[in-house]
């Protein structure tokens, strides 16, 4: 789950982290109250899940409440890389004197966390990556060690933190350490991280990435960061069913059992969809274990209210899960959805009880309905059915 910035910086704070926390609003008059109450010049900033917000001109200086009445009807008028933004933080401005680039991220193909960090940051940081790679500098963390005093005071060496900083830069960067550990989070981005006129350094921005892995146990209180408003209304209604689902923008629904086979699906379908119209999987859905009517119902539910969606591939491979159920359940799905269910669906069955589970389709004799053998035949299928 990516976090807006006004919740990254609330988890800073939590941990530590000097930042300026702000006053979220969803209304241009409320910007004003709040500049008003905070006095000064303000910053006016745009509230979505998408960096560039500076560019985009989703942040400005107001230096009155008027001005930041004005700058927020402007910026809630906004649609940043087709976000539409909702929300503005107003906060006390503090103008930085220079802006630092400083992450910690999961870094997957190493299996250890990376430290990210650069003297030369604000919003040109990937500018910086690419005509100066040398001024980005990459730690490698052992995540068994972890960042202690030490290992911080060796990154803000490695980054090139000035002297008037570096005591702070280090006791900073343990302090990011610790909310990227304990909030199991896959990325703590700071940008800029700002030395101000004092030479205090504080987070004027902020970017978390939670694992929601780690939401349902370890971290309930994370719930707290979800906008319903703005999530996709069909991952919304998947994760109130429980299911793995992904929204992609293709025309082929596809769903299937167990994560690797519709990853591999995918990549069949998109093989296939090369032959008709370039056609393209819908989404990622996987059920799982326990294909019951009711979770293969929901499963379909969900894909067919896809209006992208043209025609659905459901690939199940019987295991723990034999196909008689996963039959059964594909039956009842198509009762429980009725009328619902407009689009022809192609099933490719095979591994345990593989012959029952084709009889009881072939005995249904349903006219969405088609069944194809071969996971190859069957991509085909959907493909040609999605292009028709
Ligand atoms: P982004 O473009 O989406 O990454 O948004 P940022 O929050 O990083 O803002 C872009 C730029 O606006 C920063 O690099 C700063 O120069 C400036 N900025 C951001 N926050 C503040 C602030 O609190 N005070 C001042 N004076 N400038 C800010
Ligand atoms: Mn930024």
């Amino acid at each position: 789950m990516d976090l807006m910035e006004y919740q990254a910086k609330e988890l800073f704070a939590k941990h530590g982290v000097t930042t300026t926390l702000g006053t979220v609003v969803e209304t241009a008059e409320d910007a004003r109250k709040a500049a008003e109450e905070i006095g000064g010049v303000t910053v006016i900033k745009a509230q979505v899940k998408a960096g560039g917000r500076g560019k985009a001109g989703g942040v400005k200086l107001a230096k009155t409440p008027d001005e930041a009445f004005e700058h927020a009807t402007n910026i809630l008028n906004l649609t940043i890389k087709d976000l539409p933004v909702n929300r503005v933080l107003v906060t006390p401005a503090t103008p930085p004197v220079e802006e630092y680039y400083f992450s910690f991220l999961l870094d997957r193909s190493n299996r250890q966390y990376l430290c990210i960090a650069s003297v030369e940051g604000g919003v040109e940081i990937e500018e910086v990556a690419k005509t100066n790679p040398d001024a980005v500098k990459k730690i490698a963390i052992d995540p068994g060690k972890g960042v202690d005093a030490a290992k911080a005071r060796e990154i803000a060496t490695e980054a090139g933190f000035p002297e008037a900083v570096f005591e702070q830069a280090v006791t900073m960067i343990e302090k990011l350490y610790t909310v990227f550990v304990e909030e199991d989070a896959t990325l703590v981005e700071v940008n800029p991280l700002a030395r101000l006129a004092d030479d205090k350094l504080e987070a004027l921005d902020g970017k978390v990435s939670l694992d929601e892995n780690a939401s349902e146990v370890r971290h309930p209180e994370h719930e707290a960061f979800e906008i319903k408003e703005e999530a996709d209304p069909l991952e919304a209604k998947a994760k109130e069913f429980g299911l793995n689902y992904v929204k992609l923008d293709g025309q082929v629904g596809i769903c299937g059992n167990g994560a690797g086979l519709v990853m591999s699906t995918l990549d069949v379908v998109a093989y296939a969809g090369e032959n008709h119209g370039g056609v393209k999987p819908a989404n990622f859905l996987d059920i799982g274990g326990g294909a019951n009517a009711q979770v293969m119902a929901n499963s379909l539910d969900v894909i067919l209210n896809d209006e992208q969606v043209k025609s659905v591939f459901v690939n199940v491979f019987g295991g723990i899960t034999a196909c008689d159920e996963v039959a059964n359940g594909i039956k009842g799905a198509l009762e429980i959805l009725g009328d619902k269910a407009t689009k022809p669906i192609v099933v490719r069955l095979d591994g345990n009880n593989v012959e029952l589970g084709r009889q009881i389709l072939t005995d249904l004799n349903h006219p969405l309905v088609t069944q194809v053998d071969t996971m190859d035949g069957a991509a085909d299928k959907a493909a040609e059915l999605a292009n028709a």
